[in-house]
């Protein structure tokens, strides 16, 4: 059996974790979760927001599957979700974005993947006021040419390797000529090395409306860690929205598997979420792993239950709760 970190999580982190080890239990796959707390819950509970056993699993396991974590206001971190991506430097946010069958939307054929920089840009948390009344504030945007580097090399790979011919740098160094510069002409050093591949840089703002208008054009978007947050959600939402959209974290040795969306606190525990984002970025894993059998089997019966669209959802306008879509996806396994 190989072993994984499960983080269940916060808000409804739990109650998407649940299904998903129901169903790997029922397929019989052969992965053994070591589950292990962190956020809002354990801190409620023990006084520590990240227990010592969870780093220590991570660690010896080299996978997680992560549910979201809430990171209580004041408690010493940001947030929870970026630490643990910074501390085992874990530069890839690779989030791809596929049309589903029997999902209603304004597209068809969209099958493109979001390489998002993961570790520096604006999310260092280096931010502060500027005078004693707090009315002015800055905010440091740190980019390097190795993480630069890594992440770009990671997207050109990833095409090389999926027969790919076009990989789409995303940036804004007509305004930000220093740091998204930097990005730029390393992503123009980068793709020298790889001639078969068309590489073509796009302006974010332009970005965001291409994305609106021919979303099909696109297979393979590398970028800065914040316009990669904000063009996964958008990208989410061109193919049913959060509740679908599955996501991977990716370093060196050390891989943690998570879904695109928080905790959605709105709906937590009402047995309303839709456990299909997490399912997605669990068979990710799989296929990660080399599980590619059960992988499939997974996907199959998920897609399967997609195209006859009968049981899903709220977010997917139906009116199934996660655990009956949880038992119909294990009566199509
Ligand atoms: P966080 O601060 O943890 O990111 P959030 O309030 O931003 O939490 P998100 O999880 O990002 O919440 O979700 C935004 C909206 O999308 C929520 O209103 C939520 O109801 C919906 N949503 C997100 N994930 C799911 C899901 N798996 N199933 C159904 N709805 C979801
Ligand atoms: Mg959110």
């Amino acid at each position: 059996m190989r072993k994984v970190t499960l983080i269940p999580g916060d808000g409804i982190g739990p109650e998407i974790s649940k299904s998903v080890t129901d169903i790997f239990e029922a397929a019989g796959v052969e992965v053994e979760f070591e589950i292990e707390n962190a956020g809002e819950k354990v801190y409620n509970e023990t006084g520590e927001l990240i227990p010592e056993s969870l780093y220590k699993s991570i660690e010896k396991n080299k996978v997680a599957l992560k549910g979201p974590i809430t990171t209580p206001i004041g408690k010493g971190f940001r947030s929870i979700n970026v630490y643990l991506r910074k501390k085992y430097d874990l530069y890839s946010n690779i989030r791809p974005i596929k049309t589903l069958p029997g999902i209603k939307t304004r597209y068809e054929n969209i099958d493109l993947v979001i390489f998002r920089e993961n570790t520096e840009g604006l999310y260092i948390g280096e931010e502060k006021f500027e005078n004693e009344e707090q009315t002015s504030a800055i905010a440091i945007k740190r980019i390097t040419k190795k993480g630069s580097f890594r992440i770009i090399k990671a997207a050109f790979e990833y095409a090389k390797a999926n027969n790919l011919n076009k990989v789409t740098v995303v940036h804004k160094a007509n305004i930000l000529k220093i740091t998204d510069g930097l990005f730029l002409d390393t992503a123009r050093e980068i793709a020298k090395d790889y001639p078969g591949i068309t590489v073509e840089e796009v302006i974010i703002d332009n970005m965001c409306m291409q994305l609106v208008m021919n979303p099909e054009k696109y297979q393979v978007i590398v970028t800065m860690n914040l316009y990669g947050d904000i063009l996964s959600d958008l990208c989410a939402g061109l193919v049913g929205g959060l509740g679908l959209a599955p996501g991977a974290n990716i370093g060196e040795d050390i891989a943690v598997f998570e879904a695109v969306h928080g905790s959605a606190p709105d709906i937590a525990g009402q047995n309303k979420a839709n456990p299909l984002a997490l399912l997605f970025t669990s068979i990710d894993m799989l296929k990660y792993l080399k599980e590619n059998e059960k992988a499939e089997q997974i996907e199959k019966a998920v897609l399967r239950i997609l195209e006859k669209g009968e049981v899903l959802t709220a977010d997917l306008g139906g009116s199934a709760t996660t655990e009956e879509l949880t038992a119909e996806i294990i009566k199509n396994l």
